[in-house]
């Protein structure tokens, strides 16, 4: 059976090292880092989302707070908060947890951040980089893919990535990091990256995914990747997060991935809680550090 990638353990590490890191940029006579999250309305799953940043930031030594905003909130004021934000100085990161509600435009809010404070990496600029090859914020759920990959010692280069789902916050910038070459201001994976979407028919899924060393789901579609569409030792990162009531009546949160099935197949799993989730707030918190030091200049954002 499949070996667990244990994505808790590895955002425990990392977390750990940040904290170091953090208090050594401290030492050295810095302020501590900050981070502001903007919350729109009291969507349960994002309130969770936000906890988690909350409590990891607590954990690592960064500053946060989140401002809450009530659901009837007009773009205007959302973009008026993340201003005032983007002017002070005492403020290094600032995330808005999306989903923003449907009268509200995201590309408007994700524009509004600063380049230079966007730790989501969500703003044009930023994607832009990033499908450059630039060095920018990588968006956090994208980087927690790539650092399982490599501290797993998975390798990428030449080999077959099926990426399933082409969100632009998600899909589209894993499969811009594992594609791409590795002698960039950018980690790039050299992998030949297959990307499939709601329109690609199963059984050419199917037949991508048969012939894929890695695959990475990442949909919302619960049993999406199931055990006869697995080459055997393949690498398998579950992304999805979907909350489902089991016959007993509770709730809980499955992947995308069949990980019974699946993980007598596979050489390498991630599970669903406990893989690409815990990762993700980790690397929101590294993208944090990386806005307080500065490594991004002014002058080429
Ligand atoms: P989204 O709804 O924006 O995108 C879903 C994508 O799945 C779309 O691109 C769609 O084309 C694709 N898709 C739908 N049906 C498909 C099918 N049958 N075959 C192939 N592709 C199909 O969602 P998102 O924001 O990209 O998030 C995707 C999933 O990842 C969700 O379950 C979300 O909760 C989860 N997520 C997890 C983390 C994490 O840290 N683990 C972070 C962000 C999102």
């Amino acid at each position: 059976t499949a070996n667990i990638i244990d994505g808790k353990k590895v955002a425990q590490d990392i977390q750990k090292e940040l904290k170091t890191q953090i208090e050594t940029w401290i030492k050295q006579g810095n302020r501590r880092p900050c981070l502001i999250a903007i919350l729109v309305g009291e969507d349960p799953a994002s309130q969770t989302y936000i906890e988690k940043k909350m409590a990891a930031s607590r954990e690592v030594g960064i500053e946060s707070k989140t401002i809450k905003l009530p659901v009837t909130s007009k773009e205007s004021e959302i973009i008026d908060e993340i201003q005032k934000l983007n002017k002070d100085d005492s403020v290094d990161g600032i995330l808005v947890q999306l989903p923003v509600p449907e009268h509200v435009s995201e590309r408007h809010v994700c524009n509004a951040v600063d380049p230079l404070k966007d730790v989501d990496g969500f703003h044009t600029t930023n994607i832009g980089k990033l499908t450059l090859n630039s060095d920018t914020f990588i968006p956090a759920t994208a980087l927690a893919v790539l650092e399982l990959i490599k501290r797993y010692n998975i390798p990428t280069f030449g080999k077959n990535i099926v990426v399933c789902g082409r969100s632009k916050n998600v899909g589209l910038p894993i499969t811009l990091l594992l594609h791409s070459d590795a002698k960039n201001e950018l980690p790039g994976g050299e992998a030949t990256v297959t990307l499939c979407h709601r329109h690609t028919p199963p059984e050419e899924l199917e037949f991508f995914a048969k012939h894929a060393d890695i695959i990475i789901s990442a949909t919302g579609v619960v049993n999406l990747i199931k055990s006869h569409m697995v080459k055997r030792g393949a690498c398998i990162i579950d992304v999805g997060i979907t909350r489902i009531t089991t016959k007993d009546g509770k709730t809980k949160l499955v992947g995308d991935v069949d990980f019974e099935g699946v993980s007598k197949v596979a050489e390498y799993i991630t599970p669903v809680p406990g893989g690409v989730g815990p990762m993700t707030v980790a690397m929101l918190m590294s993208n944090t550090l990386k806005a307080a030091q500065h490594i991004l200049k002014k002058n080429s954002a």
